[in-house]
């Protein structure tokens, strides 16, 4: 008979024990984690769930259903990493555990299909399209904000934009300085299509040449944050074989697509894939920072509105990009805010908000809370996700503030100048 290994050989399998012994337990990383900040206890801190991996790792604790709650209440956000002055490495054990607790652990019927449903809609735009028809009907007759009071619906931007078809290439006016290439993201090209229109008018007016493959779909990223080894491989293969012509850069409006992008070749370990995967990411760039890089001339209008930063946890903590974004705010003429905990996570985190919404709901309205105080009239937030939450614990707050990508700030405030 085959012999089958126990849940804690498969967890062995995904870290290396030396990653344990990085931890040494001093608890510097707990004030950066929102949910040891919102619940108090140790086993949702990040001390905590490396202590409980590690327990699990070596045989002294069973997978049971405890455990595994307290790892999917991390949000991934990667705060404690940032934080950490060991130099601990939280996203490989986090990332390793959500593929060794997927291998291993039978999630209740209600719970697999909830994240069955988040691998198989979400990651397709059309799919994602047919199911926020009732939304678009409801927004067309006048609905929009009673329906946006519904769980989920609430995340839904309103107005719901409408669907858009990319130009395969858009030129550079002028004389031709880079030529790169534009990832769209499956969720932001169907909710926030407005975000790529205006990089791309950005980028053609400062002599960038724009190539938008046709083809392309999911980075892998919702998979991978589920465990989802396989799916997030199959993703990844199809984004190597769709970005095959040579670009100065492979730019991206989502955070959390562009810090799964640069951790394609830790993805690929072991695989033919993994010398292409790591060429691809290193042509990787968050829009913010190829814009910041351009040099660009500022508006000939500031824009000179009250403008609060929220950090988005994949850019800030898994990029390191926190500079860039704020520099194309200050560069449109914003009058900056200062924004309380502006990098805490806002409980969006992929699918977080819908496999944990009480939590997410909680992470929301606190963020909400802190940008209602700032004063700003506009909140501006580098990833999709993030909007989609904030705007929705905005609303709930009964507060009427835009929320806008640091692009699209940037873009309204060259538009005024031209008006
Ligand atoms: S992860 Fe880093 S900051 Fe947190 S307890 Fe371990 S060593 Fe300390
Ligand atoms: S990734 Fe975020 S939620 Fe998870 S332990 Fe680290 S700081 Fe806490």
């Amino acid at each position: 008979m085959a012999e089958v290994a126990a849940p804690h050989t498969k967890m062995r399998a995904q870290v290396p024990a030396a990653r344990w012994l990085e931890c040494v337990h001093c608890g510097l990383c707990l004030p950066a984690c929102p949910t040891y900040l919102e619940l108090g206890t140790e086993a949702d801190s990040p001390r905590g769930r490396i202590h409980l991996m590690r327990e699990w790792a070596e045989g002294r604790v069973p997978l049971t259903g405890e455990v595994v709650r307290h790892l999917d209440l991390c949000l991934g956000c990667l705060g404690c990493e940032a934080a950490c002055p060991s130099g601990v490495r939280y996203r490989e054990m986090i990332e390793g555990a959500r593929v060794a607790v997927e291998q291993s652990y039978q999630r209740r019927w209600r719970e697999a299909l909830l994240r069955r449903l988040v691998v198989d809609l979400f990651p397709y735009p059309d799919r994602l399209a047919i199911l926020l028809w009732p939304v678009r009907l409801a927004d067309w007759m006048g609905l929009g904000p009673v329906v946006r009071k519904l769980p989920w619906v609430e995340l839904v931007p309103l107005p719901l934009p409408r669907k858009k078809a990319a130009a395969a290439l858009v030129p550079a006016r002028g004389a031709r300085r880079y030529r790169v290439a534009l990832f769209r993201g499956c969720v932001a090209r169907v909710l926030f299509p407005q975000v790529e229109a205006a990089l791309v008018r950005i980028l053609a007016d400062h002599g960038c040449e724009v190539v938008v493959p046709g083809e392309q779909g999911c980075c892998g990223a919702l998979a991978a944050h589920q465990g989802d080894r396989d799916r997030a491989v199959t993703s990844i293969r199809a984004v190597l074989r769709v970005f095959t012509e040579p670009v100065d850069a492979l730019l991206v409006t989502a955070a959390g697509c562009g810090a799964f992008l640069r951790s394609y070749g830790h993805w690929t370990e072991g695989t033919e894939l993994q010398e292409r995967a790591k060429l691809l990411a290193l042509r990787v760039r968050d829009a913010t920072e190829f814009l910041s890089s351009l040099k660009l001339l500022p508006p000939a209008r500031p824009l000179g509105r009250k403008v609060a930063y929220h950090h988005a946890c994949h850019l800030a903590h898994a990029q390191g990009i926190r500079d860039e974004p704020v520099r194309l705010l200050q560069l449109a003429g914003a009058e900056l805010v200062r924004l309380e905990e502006a990098d805490l996570c806002c409980g969006s985190a992929g699918s977080y908000n819908i496999l944990q919404p009480q939590l997410a709901q909680r992470l929301g309205e606190r963020k909400a809370r802190n940008i209602l105080a700032s004063g700003a009239e506009v909140v501006a937030v580098g990833n999709p996700g993030c909007s989609m939450q904030i705007q929705a614990a905005l609303r709930r707050l009964g507060a009427d503030i835009a929320v806008l990508h640091p692009v699209e700030v940037l873009d309204v405030a060259y538009r005024e100048s031209t008006a």
